[in-house]
C-alpha cells in the first residue's frame, strides 16, 4: 500500500512493508535530509532502499535514492531486524561517522608506523583495512589534512632526524635504515619535507646541540654555586 498524505508544508510518504505489518514513513524533512546527503541528520534515523542489502545513514555517499524507494528506521537494530547489513561506507553501526571516519585514519596511521621502513602501495594498505583505497584517500585527507603518502615520509623523515643528530652513521646508511631505496630519494623527499638536505640539517642540528650544551654548562654550574650558597646559608 502507498500513500501520500499531503499536510500543509509537510509530506509523509507511507508504505505498508511487503512482509508484516509494519508502516515505514518518511517525512519531508527526512527525505530533504537524505537528497542532500544532511550530516545534521546522523544519528536521528537511518534508511535502506527496497530490495537493498544495506542501511545507511542519512548523509552516506554512496547511494542515490529515489523517494519511493526508500525505507526509514529509527533505530540501527529496526533496520537490522528488517534484515538490512551495515553500509561498509558509512558503517552506520557504529557510534558516528566522523567517530568512523577518525577510527579509520586512525588505523591508517598505525599500518603506516608499523610498516614505515617496508615499500606498499595504497592499494596493498586498503586491501588489509578491507576498504576502499580511494574512500580511505580522502578519509586520511579529510581528518588529517594530509594524503598517507605524506604520512609515511614525515615518519621516515622524523627518524631520519634522531639519526642525523647522531654522529654513527653516514646519511647514506641513515637512507638506508629508514627505508629508501637510495640516497638521492631521500635526499630528495628530506628536503621537501624539511626544507633543507639531510646534510645541511646535520650540520644545523650539530651547531645547535654543541652550543646548547655550552650554555647547559655553564647554566649547570650557576645553579652549583646557587645550590651551593643555599646549603652553606
Ligand atoms: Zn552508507
Amino acid at each position: 500500500m502507498i500513500a501520500f498524505i499531503v499536510r500543509a508544508d509537510i509530506m509523509i510518504y507511507e508504505r505498508k512493508a511487503e512482509t508484516g505489518k509494519t508502516y515505514f514513513m518518511i517525512t519531508q524533512e527526512q527525505w530533504t535530509a537524505i537528497a542532500r546527503k544532511e550530516r545534521k541528520a546522523d544519528g536521528t534515523f537511518w534508511y535502506a532502499l527496497r530490495r537493498g542489502r544495506t542501511y545507511c545513514r542519512p548523509s552516506c555517499t554512496t547511494k542515490s535514492p529515489s523517494m519511493d524507494r526508500v525505507v526509514v528506521f529509527a533505530s540501527c537494530e529496526e533496520a537490522e531486524k528488517a534484515g538490512y547489513r551495515p553500509c561498509r561506507v558509512c558503517r552506520p553501526d557504529q557510534m558516528t561517522w566522523q567517530g568512523a571516519r577518525k577510527n579509520l585514519a586512525e588505523r591508517v596511521r598505525f599500518y603506516i608506523e608499523d610498516h614505515v621502513h617496508e615499500k606498499f602501495s595504497l592499494q596493498d594498505m586498503a586491501q588489509m583495512l578491507q576498504v576502499d583505497g580511494s574512500y580511505l584517500l580522502r578519509t586520511f585527507h579529510h581528518e588529517t589534512g594530509h594524503t598517507p603518502l605524506w604520512y609515511h615520509r614525515e615518519m621516515r623523515c622524523r627518524e631520519a632526524c634522531m639519526l642525523l643528530s647522531h654522529e654513527e652513521y653516514t646519511v647514506a646508511e641513515i637512507s638506508a635504515m629508514v627505508g629508501f631505496s637510495t640516497p638521492a630519494l631521500f635526499s630528495r623527499v628530506f628536503t621537501q619535507m624539511r626544507g633543507m638536505s639531510p646534510s645541511e640539517y646535520r650540520k644545523q642540528i650539530m651547531g645547535a646541540v654543541s652550543t646548547s650544551s655550552e650554555r647547559k654548562k655553564e647554566k649547570t654550574s650557576c645553579d652549583a654555586c646557587d645550590a651551593g650558597a643555599q646549603t652553606g646559608k
